[in-house]
């Protein structure tokens, strides 16, 4: 467990391993061994990533639950704890990813957890990395970076350690372009706990997560986190008037199913959450006033820096002929959830679809969209 202590002396930084995937980066290595990685995103050439562990979250559908949840990530044998001068191994991995074959570079650097941005050592840790990686070559990532990111942390006000990494990133290398995608949980308080689950921890766990990142998680309601995480994206838009080369953007997670919101009436799944009265979640007829001003404030932004005249919206992951990992994430968020998981193929095991819930769909659609990874992420770094 001491390798696990933190806190402002002895800052740490939890980053999970990955596998090399392909032959464009292939070591022989079977196991988890990379901290920078490629994976599949996006299509060739494939996407670099960086993945942190931990999280202060623990979102029922969240396919990294292994290495982001503080009840799991400890015993997850991919997870490493770095202090802030490790960050050469990861300047190591780096430099080691050979160029892929064929193109002149890969898509864009994908930073997502866990939770990247969860405390100053992180963004200190982070920082370093990019600016360093900027310097050395970022025409390997196509000078673009994409950080994903609940942004409960910076939400809070504590914006001065990314706004520094941000100038600094700018000084080394103004040609890198950089977003951060803020996740949103929920378009009220009540769907924040029903998908963070943050009503439901035992206080033994915010103890822990105190000891390890150094900040007082369980000071804070329910209903605070959720407005830290409605107020990142007017923080991030803040920092972003004095620089040119960020923006910030904010997308819904976890609404309902990918399939769905990728093809429409094509798809013949459907999952969801359910919120009330026959509705999935993210159901404009539940949305709060703060939601709502945040949506229609982001949308006014986003028509002109990105071309989006909706909120995108990551649905639940249900390709799983593509994403085999979505299979654990699904029968996770079934187990959690129970009877207010739905999904059209188990309603229909237990004796009939709900019909109303499913018409309600459509009403999702008209105000959040999915698109193809590599046209969406490629978006968020052209402005
Ligand atoms: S915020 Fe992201 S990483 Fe954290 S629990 Fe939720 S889905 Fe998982």
């Amino acid at each position: 467990m001491d390798r696990y202590i933190s806190g402002s002396d002895n800052p740490i930084v939890f980053l999970t391993l990955q596998k090399d995937y392909g032959e464009e980066c292939d070591t022989g290595a079977q196991g988890f061994r990379k901290t920078f990685a490629i994976q599949r995103c996006g299509g060739k050439p494939h996407e670099v990533a960086l993945r942190f562990a931990g999280c202060c979250l623990q979102c029922g559908p969240c396919f990294a639950s292994e290495y982001a949840w503080l009840s799991r990530f400890r015993r997850n044998r991919r997870v490493i704890s770095l202090s802030l001068k490790d960050y050469t191994r990861c300047i190591n991995d780096y430099k080691n990813i050979p160029y892929p074959a064929g193109c002149p570079h890969y898509n864009w650097l994908r930073i997502l957890g866990g939770e990247p941005l969860l405390n100053d050592a992180y963004i200190n840790f982070l920082f370093k990395i990019l600016n360093e990686i900027s310097r050395l070559d970022s025409k390997k990532f196509n000078n673009s970076i994409i950080i994903q990111t609940n942004g409960i942390y910076i939400g809070q006000g504590k914006t001065g350690t990314l706004r520094k990494g941000l100038e600094e990133l700018y000084e080394s290398n103004p040609q890198v372009k950089m977003c951060i995608e803020v996740s949103i949980k929920g378009t009220n308080e009540e769907e924040f706990e029903l998908i963070t689950r943050s009503h439901v921890r035992p206080k033994e766990e915010f103890n822990e997560f105190l000891q390890i990142f150094g900040w007082d998680l369980g000071a804070f309601s329910p209903a605070e986190l959720y407005k830290f995480n409605l107020k990142v994206f007017y923080n991030l838009l803040d920092i972003s008037k004095d620089l040119p080369n960020f923006k910030p953007t904010v997308i819904a997670g976890f609404g309902v199913n990918e399939t769905y919101l990728l093809n429409g009436e094509l798809s013949k799944n459907r999952i969801t959450i359910l919120f009330k009265n026959n509705r999935p979640i993210y159901h404009p007829d539940f949305w709060s006033d703060e939601f709502r001003e945040l949506y229609n404030n982001f949308i006014h932004y986003s028509i002109k820096t990105f071309g989006f005249s909706k909120m995108p919206m990551y649905g639940i992951k249900d390709d799983v002929n593509t994403y085999p990992f979505a299979r654990r994430a699904l029968r996770q968020g079934k187990g959690i959830y129970g009877e207010r998981w739905y999904d059209a193929k188990y309603a229909y095991e237990r004796g009939g679809r709900n019909m109303q819930l499913e018409s309600s769909f459509t009403d999702i659609r008209k105000h959040f969209f999915y698109i193809d990874n590599k046209i969406y992420y490629s978006t968020l770094t052209k402005f």
